[in-house]
């Protein structure tokens, strides 16, 4: 009770904005956990995200993109299109930059709470698909350069909301990634392929784990899915039954 009195007081003082559209979040959502979407972008601006593309869209792109390599993913889900939206008229240029600035705010900006939150719209998208089969949700691991540098893995947190969902342990310490791969932005999908393939290993004490289990893999970005195929080839080679992917977005 306090803790939320305290909470309006601060709102009040300095209203937390939306952020998307910077208008002030209200008094309302404020009530919610800081892992609830509510905390950082308005209702309007929500309902204004798209969707992604269905599942078998997904996978039937990912297969096409990664062709004559061998998809191992079974099922694909991801909540949010990535692609700029049309513009509205009535709205010019509010929401076509939305689903970037959400990235660019869990990747770069240290918004690890806005990824949780994030993480539990993935995790509701998977549970009313019915997908919540696994022993154990993996995130895409980061160079631990990369995430000395950045403080965290936005996957990681993502992960967590996906967890907090559907109730099945996070495991980090499956694989792990080797090499510090090139940033994937300005490569073709070919070189892409090339720079992930060798780029992730199984932690020699896992073996046991990953052996007849069924992994959901998560990232925060869908772009080709070479990164998500190489992780889930490498765990099919050591024997993992069945490897699913979920994204927050979908490029
Ligand atoms: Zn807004």
């Amino acid at each position: 009770m306090i803790q939320k009195l305290w909470k309006h007081f601060l709102n009040v003082l300095a209203p937390q904005e939306c952020l998307l559209c910077s208008c002030p979040l209200d008094n309302e959502a404020l009530d919610n956990d800081i892992y609830d979407i509510s905390q950082y972008v308005c209702q309007r601006c929500q309902d204004c995200l798209n969707p992604a593309s269905s599942r078998d869209t997904l996978l039937s792109s990912v297969t096409h993109n990664l062709a004559p390599d061998v998809c191992r993913l079974q099922h694909i889900v991801a909540r949010y299109a990535y692609s700029p939206v049309e513009r509205s008229f009535a709205e010019p240029d509010t929401l076509s930059l939305s689903p970037a600035t959400l990235l660019y705010a869990i990747k770069y900006h240290g918004k690890k709470h806005l990824a949780r939150a994030l993480g539990r719209e993935l995790g509701a998208i998977l549970r009313m698909l019915g997908i919540v089969q696994y022993h154990y949700i993996v995130p895409i691991p980061i160079h631990t350069v990369r995430r000395r540098e950045r403080g965290y893995n936005q996957s990681e947190h993502i992960a967590y909301g996906v967890a907090d969902v559907l109730s099945i342990p996070v495991r980090t310490s499956l694989i792990y990634r080797r090499a510090y791969t090139l940033s994937q932005t300005y490569l073709s999908s070919h070189e892409r392929r090339n720079n992930v393939r060798t780029a992730f290993a199984v932690h020699h004490h896992s073996r046991s784990d990953i052996n007849g289990a069924s992994l959901l893999l998560i990232d925060d970005i869908l772009t080709t899915g070479a990164t998500l195929n190489t992780c889930a080839t490498l765990l099919a080679e050591h024997g993992a039954q069945r490897i699913d992917a979920a994204t927050v977005f979908a490029a």
